[in-house]
């Protein structure tokens, strides 16, 4: 049946056609840029400003900004709030 033939070559097409995406959509996936996994289970606004890897546990006084880790808080030369650039009086550890 020539209709029959038809339909299945339309199929194969069609079959075709979404393979072809397919492999375009894994392609873009592969292209992803991979710091975007990275931020995906990493709380940015709750890391040290200085060493990213730690989380933030001080605060800046008197400005308050809670951006450091007590390795950072602890360094002499950290003397300004890396955020505001205001003058650290001291620090505080926040619980
Ligand atoms: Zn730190
Ligand atoms: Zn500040």
């Amino acid at each position: 049946m020539e209709l029959e033939k038809q339909q299945i070559e339309k199929f194969k097409q069609l079959a075709q056609l979404k393979n072809e995406k397919m492999i375009l959509l894994t392609e873009l996936e592969n292209n992803q840029p991979q710091p975007l996994l990275l931020t995906e289970n990493y709380d940015i606004e709750d890391s040290c400003v200085i060493y990213m890897d730690n989380g933030s546990v001080c605060a800046c006084f008197p400005c308050g900004h809670k951006c450091m880790c007590q390795d950072c808080s602890a360094q002499d030369k950290i003397n300004k709030c890396p955020i505001c650039r205001a003058e650290i009086i001291s620090v505080m550890r926040i619980y």
